[in-house]
Order: structure tokens, then sequence, then C-alpha cells
């Protein structure tokens, strides 16, 4: 048994290093600010010194954000949904009724193929564990008795979640860090920022023009699925843009010649089986293509790219 675990990210940001070359010519270096938030690695690049302390506040936000939704963290928001009874009314924090709010939207469009109640069986896969076994059938079964949307609820005037069940639990693992890189570029706007990069392990916002590129693109290289990193598949150009990727190669273990990774088909409680190893999408919010990306991989193409394709997105599979 071996078990694969990675914190790198799948989408590269190539405008830094070509920015290298480009920094005599255009002026102005570019300074990354990186910290380990949601269990990975997380930056945010500004072009200017004095675009630093809003790069600092971005950050506060981000921190904050991951304090309310950590799924292990016993005084977290989520936590607190987790643990409680059913039927009551549990006060939460604004951003994590967003958060349960687009993760319920994209659950109905994607016929439940997104689904955050399903942490009860997620957590059965132990990714974090040592030397994981897959879960039994009778665990899995047991785990998604009490998982489905309706069995979750909010009401934004008291700002309050509730459960059909006690046993019913949330994980924003598929959302959050994406919803956080879209705060922290709504902080970086409002402070004045023209040019920024945000990245929080994988989950990309793009601010303005890339001031090292002469035709102001942002270039971002689509890791090639299980090659050595820094081999891209594709580069994508952008202007102002969210991308967040998906992949089976990202947090998985190995078990008698079998990968398991960590996208799982509600249907199933199985992980997604599918022909392709990783999907990009681009859509209008990182946290819409953060929770895209982990639905088109449990839905496969053909009915993937009809949920993308609802939201105006686009994609690029791998
Ligand atoms: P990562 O968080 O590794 O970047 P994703 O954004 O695709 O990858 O989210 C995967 C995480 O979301 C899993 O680790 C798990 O916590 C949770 N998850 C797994 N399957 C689903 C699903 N079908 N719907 C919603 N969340 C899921
Ligand atoms: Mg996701």
């Amino acid at each position: 048994m071996k078990k694969l675990k990675t914190f790198f990210s799948v989408l590269i940001i190539l405008t830094l290093f070509a920015g290298l070359f480009l920094t005599s010519r255009k002026g102005g270096k570019s300074i990354e600010e990186t910290e380990f938030l949601f269990d990975t690695v997380c930056s945010i690049t500004v072009f200017s010194r004095s675009d630093r302390q809003a790069a600092k506040d971005a950050f506060d936000e981000a921190a904050q954000l991951h304090r309310l939704s950590d799924f292990f963290d016993e005084i977290s928001d989520v936590s607190k949904i987790n643990k409680a009874d059913a039927s009551e009314a549990v006060k939460v924090d604004e951003s994590i009724i967003n958060m349960i709010e687009i993760a319920n939207k994209i659950n109905s469009y994607s016929d439940g193929a997104f689904d955050i109640t399903l942490a009860p069986v997620s957590v059965l896969w132990k990714f974090d564990a040592e030397n994981p076994i897959p879960p039994t059938d009778d665990e899995i079964s047991a785990a998604l008795k009490t998982s489905a949307r309706e069995n979750i609820k909010f009401d934004k005037k008291s700002g309050t979640v509730t459960k059909a069940f006690a046993d019913t639990k949330i994980d924003l693992g598929a959302i959050a860090k994406g919803y956080a890189a879209d705060r922290a570029a709504k902080i970086l706007k409002d402070a004045g920022v023209k040019s920024a990069i945000i990245d929080f392990g994988g989950n990309i916002v793009t601010i303005g023009k890339n001031p090292k590129s002469p035709d102001g693109k942002w270039r971002i290289g689509l890791q090639t699925p299980f090659a050595q990193i820094g081999e891209y598949s594709k580069i994508l150009k952008l202007d102002e843009a969210a991308i967040a990727t998906s992949g089976s190669y990202q947090r998985s273990f190995e078990y008698e010649g079998k990968l398991y990774h960590h996208i799982i088909d509600p249907k199933t409680g199985h992980p997604a089986s599918q022909s392709f190893d990783s999907v990009t999408i681009t859509a209008e919010s990182a946290a819409l293509a953060d929770a895209l990306s982990t639905a088109f991989f449990v839905l496969g193409e053909e009915n993937g790219k009809k949920l993308v394709e609802n939201f105006g997105a686009n994609l690029d599979i791998l």
C-alpha cells in the first residue's frame, strides 16, 4: 500500500517566470506573499510595494474564512453545524451561508453530483491517514443515509443553518478555497490594486492586466496529470479570470494496486471514475469554478459539459 499525496498546485502561473526577464524593461518586481491555509499553499502576488498591505488584509480575510469553514477545527462554524442536533438553528457567519447557497445551487443543477453533505462518506476514505484502507460497502451505505441537499437548510434573515438529522454533516472543502479567493480579490480591488494574482491551492483569480507581459495577458500552465511538476499540456492566456482545477491525482492513495482519489460520486460513495485525469474550469467567480470543477469530475464529459455551459463557464480536460 502506498500513499500518494501532493500539495502542489496543478495550475502554474507562468507569468511570474516570464516576468523575471521583463522586469528591467517594464519596471517593478512582482511581490509574492505566501501562507499555508486550507491545507494548501496560498499565494497573492502584487506588483507594487504599496499593494503589500492590501495583500496582507486579503490574507487576514482568507485566514478568517479558513477558521470558519475548517471541517477539522472543533470551534469552526462548520463544526458547530456538524455537531448540532436535528432541527437546531445554528447561528453562523454570513460567508458560511453564502457558500452553502452556492453549493446548493450547483447541487440542483448537477443532479446531486456536487454535494457538501457527503462529508460522512468523505471522512470514511481517510485520505489524510498514514495507511488508508477503502471503507466497506456497509460503512458507505450507512454514511450515505443522511446525505442529501434537502437535509441542510439555511435562513438568511436569522443567519442560521438547520439540519434534518443530527448525523448530517457538511464539508465545504470543494468550494471554500474558491470563495476565499473571490473575497481576497474584492479586498484587493477595493484597496485600488490594479494588477494581482491570487492562487489558493490552484484556485486562481487574476486582477487587471499582467504588467510583466507585453500583451497584458496572464499565462496559466495546466500541469500534465501524473507527469513531472512543470510539464504543461496547455497554457491558458487570460484577461481577468477565475480558474480552478480538479484532478484525480491531487489527493489520492493506492491500495492493492488501485488508485483511490478524493472526489466522491454521491450516487455510489466511491471515488468518481472518469476517462480523464483533470478538469480546469474558467468561470465568472472562483467559488463557481471550484465547485463546478468538482461537479464536472463526478458527472463526466457529457453531462459535465451541459452543467458548465449552463453557468457560461469554459473547460479544459486533460
Ligand atoms: P481540492 O479541495 O483538493 O482542491 P476539490 O476542490 O475538487 O479538490 O474538492 C475536493 C474536496 O471536496 C474533497 O477533498 C472532499 O472534501 C470534498 N468532496 C469530495 N467529493 C465531493 C462532491 N461530490 N461534492 C462536494 N464535495 C466533495
Ligand atoms: Mg472544487
